[in-house]
């Protein structure tokens, strides 16, 4: 294959870890015999830095000619003041909008090596846990009418949830396909003893299981399911779950995992062309020291074959890797707790042996 990935490095240590999957990549590429060209594009602070706006034009435009984007990581300290507008954060929105992205895959995945990094009892971890979060990114109490108005007690604000059946129905698609590839059991996750958006939700779900009768659903309520995540974990697949409740979820998910350099993240919509990126930010306190995880990015690269190019094997590649260099013992500062640790770059130099 010859394909055009469009690169946003960002800001912090946004430079660094995608100039390694941008490393694991070609060697891909050389190793499975296709081509990615890449092209770096402006977001975030260095945009305003160069350009006056978080999201330029150009970068937009070079996204949606591309055949998928990795992005690194925006913001840091420096543009900390600016008004909300300006910030480096909306260029996430931004991008996640004109690419029209509904879709959020999150897996959190405790890795055998890591164990001792879970916050959880060790009879909880000992059973190992591998959660897909797939969570709708567009619609919902984000998006919903909001605003100020004069109420009985003086001034009060308000937000609405609000949910299509489309977006529902899509969103569901979405989870049982992921389902499909995995152990076919999916959890959507609502407040349907509470919410009407709840209720719509729950019943479109149930009608989109009918297409998937290979996969099986339930219902879990959102507050028990916050319990159960760190209860016992091992119980979940696939989550699928509305935009503000899967915001908190995969938070929770990611922590119980314990190394938040670790995990990868898809956002993607009609078309399987989507956004890569790491779930952590772009950790001011570490940038340019060399001392960045670069394997969160790594597996976004994993993620990128796998949904963006269906290239499984490539994508496994990737993946046994990284677990072959966990299980050796490597580790950078983040979940060496203290022992020896290896920088960014050899790190890379690692998992690149491995594939
Ligand atoms: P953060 O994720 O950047 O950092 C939290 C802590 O985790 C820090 O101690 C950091 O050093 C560490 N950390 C994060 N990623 C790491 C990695 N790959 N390897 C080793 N250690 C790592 O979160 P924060 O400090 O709250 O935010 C810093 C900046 O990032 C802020 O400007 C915030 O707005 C931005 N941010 C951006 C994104 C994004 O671009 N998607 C997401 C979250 C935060």
């Amino acid at each position: 294959m010859n394909l055009n990935i469009a690169l946003l490095k960002g800001d912090g240590i946004g430079p660094e870890i995608v100039d390694s999957a941008v490393r694991v990549l070609e060697k891909i590429g050389e190793k499975f015999g296709h081509t990615f060209n890449f092209t770096p594009y402006l977001i975030g602070g260095s945009a305003i830095d160069a350009t006056g706006a978080p999201l330029p034009e150009e970068t937009v435009k070079g996204c949606l000619a591309s055949d998928s984007v990795l992005l690194g990581a925006v913001g840091g300290p420096k543009w900390d003041t600016l008004p909300g507008n300006c910030r480096p954060e909306k260029a996430l929105l931004g991008i996640r909008a004109a690419m029209e992205l509904y879709t959020n895959l999150r897996p959190a995945r405790l890795y055998a090596a890591l164990k001792d990094d879970s916050p959880l009892r060790p009879d909880l971890v000992e059973k190992g846990f591998d959660i897909m979060i797939v969570r709708e990114l567009t619609g919902g109490i984000y998006f919903g009418d909001r605003g100020y108005r004069e109420g009985k007690y003086g001034e009060e604000a308000y937000d609405t949830e609000q949910y299509s059946r489309m977006e529902i129905e899509r969103i569901a698609r979405a989870a049982f396909e992921a389902a499909r590839v995995r152990n076919k059991r999916v959890i959507s996750i609502d407040k349907a003893n509470v919410l009407e958006t709840s209720r719509l939700w729950r019943k479109t779900v149930h009608e989109i299981a009918a297409e998937y009768p290979d996969v099986t659903v339930t219902d879990m309520l959102v507050d028990n399911a916050a319990m159960q995540l760190v209860r016992n974990p091992s119980q979940f697949d696939v989550i699928v779950t509305s935009n503000m409740f899967g915001d908190i979820l995969s938070d929770e998910a990611s922590q119980i995992t314990g190394s938040i350099g670790m995990l990868p993240s898809a956002s993607i919509g009609a078309t399987k062309r989507g956004l890569y990126e790491p779930i952590h930010g772009s950790a001011p306190d570490i940038a340019g020291q060399n001392k960045a995880n670069p394997i969160a990015t790594i597996l976004s690269a994993a993620m990128m074959l796998r949904y963006a190019f269906a290239l499984e094997n490539e994508a496994l590649a990737i993946e046994n890797a990284v677990d072959r260099v966990l299980e050796a013992g490597f580790r950078t500062a983040d979940i060496a707790h203290g022992g020896d640790a290896l920088g960014t770059v050899e790190m890379t130099d690692k998992i690149l042996e491995n594939i």
